[in-house]
């Protein structure tokens, strides 16, 4: 049976000249926000041969209901599967990719030789995009993978706009490039400072982000340098949503979001803020400008200095964290909508994080968003409560507008 489109989204998704936009889901919850407030794919791990050991990652069951949802919105679901594999990591393969491609998986992303050719061997249906792990910057070995039988090269963070557009120019394949979210300040993928640290291998999952600690500096014959002066070795976050005609207009054919561990807050709002982005843009290009709430959207998610990575230059130095990070996100995450009665204008809320009456509050959904103070709290039997304490407690407020179900709440933090 045809999975029917919702009726809002057909003719919006999958057209050539618009960019695929493709969002990070930890776990069947985000797959489902993601697809819900705008992303045209998601990408997950499964249970083996990603490289997010630590994301909550899914089950074959998860994963089928995650395909089924997405379906429904005409959504595509990816799998990571781009660890650089040992010898041990042979067995199972093959039956682990027949399985990601019986549960209706679009396409793997796979960095390995070993993985690309056993998947296009024991899988045919399943798609292979090459992963940003190969670190591919050139048309040279873009070409390579084409002729490889691959429709689809991840690039590596290092590629310059200019250099993507060079690329489109002479090969014919699906480009897929990071435009938001962490980067690592060594070359992608080519880093062993968690391997060292901690003797977790970041080529298989185990990155425990040793360059965002904070490290003194100690000489021989001198010691510490400055005891007080900590610093760190980390990037900046890359964030191109003030960018959107020169990155379309490059020739990317997908838009990725990075975070498959960041909360379901930041995954729903970076998502609609690049989701009615693009949608502006393809509108009308000619009249298309900037929306400033878009980029206050992004900063109310983000907890670390944003910029644009290797897009229009090489980072240099102040594109690098060197002091402890002072960013924090001015708004915390407090709730999701499960329900709302537009008789009462009351809605039942499930709590991510303590609120209470008097605090400031935000609802927004992909309609859109509003302000309001918190007045009576109840919990989900018309009990009165003076906060909103528990994780996952349903509790019940008036808002002064409708809400739906999906929509989220968020609280200014410090108010
Ligand atoms: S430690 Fe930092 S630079 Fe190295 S792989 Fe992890 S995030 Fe990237």
């Amino acid at each position: 049976m045809a999975t029917e489109v919702l009726p809002r989204l057909k003719g919006k998704r999958h057209r050539l000249e618009r960019p695929e936009l493709l969002a990070p889901a930890g776990n069947l919850e985000k797959l489902k926000y993601a697809v819900h407030y705008g992303a045209d794919a998601v990408y997950i791990g499964g249970q083996k041969y990603g490289l997010r050991s630590n994301a909550d990652n899914f089950t074959f069951d998860e994963m089928r209901e995650g395909v089924e949802f997405a379906a429904r919105y005409g959504a595509k679901v990816f799998v990571a599967t781009n660890i650089y594999a040992h010898n041990e990591d042979i067995e199972g393969l093959e039956d682990y990719l027949r399985e990601l491609e019986a549960a209706g998986i679009a396409a793997i992303i796979a960095a390995d030789p070993l993985i690309v050719e056993t998947a296009m061997r024991v899988s045919p249906k399943l798609e292979v995009h090459l992963s940003t792990q190969q670190s591919t910057l050139n048309w040279q070995a873009v070409q390579f993978w084409k002729n490889e039988g691959l429709p689809r090269v991840v690039l590596g963070r290092e590629t310059s706009l200019e250099q993507i557009a060079e690329i489109k120019a002479n090969v014919d394949i699906e480009i897929e490039a990071f435009i938001h979210g962490a980067m690592c300040s060594s070359f992608s993928g080519r880093c062993v400072l968690s391997n060292h640290f901690t003797d977790r291998d970041s080529n298989r999952g185990g990155c425990c982000q040793s360059c965002r600690w904070k490290y003194d500096l100690h000489v021989p014959e001198q010691g510490a340098v400055d005891e007080e002066d900590l610093f760190t070795m980390g990037s900046k976050d890359l964030c191109m949503i003030e960018h959107m005609p020169a990155l379309i207009e490059s020739g990317v054919d997908s838009f990725k979001i990075e975070g498959r561990m960041k909360s379901l807050h930041y995954v729903a709002t970076v998502v609609n803020a690049y989701r009615q982005a693009i949608d502006t843009y393809f509108e009308n290009p000619d009249s298309y400008e900037l929306n400033p709430a878009w980029v206050e959207e992004i900063n109310k998610a983000a907890n670390r200095p944003l910029n644009t990575g290797f897009f229009f230059d090489t980072p240099g130095a102040e594109d690098h964290i060197y002091e402890a990070e002072d960013k924090a996100a001015p708004y915390d995450f407090a709730g999701v909508v499960m329900d709302y009665d537009p008789a009462t204008g009351w809605a039942t809320i499930q709590q991510r994080n303590h609120f209470k009456p008097g605090q400031e509050i935000e609802f927004f959904g992909p309609e859109g968003f509003f302000k309001q103070i918190v007045g009576e709290l109840t919990d989900d039997q018309g009990e009165p409560l003076n906060a909103a304490r528990h994780p996952l407690q349903l509790v019940r407020l008036r808002t002064e507008h409708p809400v739906r179900p999906m929509d989220m709440m968020r609280k200014r933090i410090n108010k």
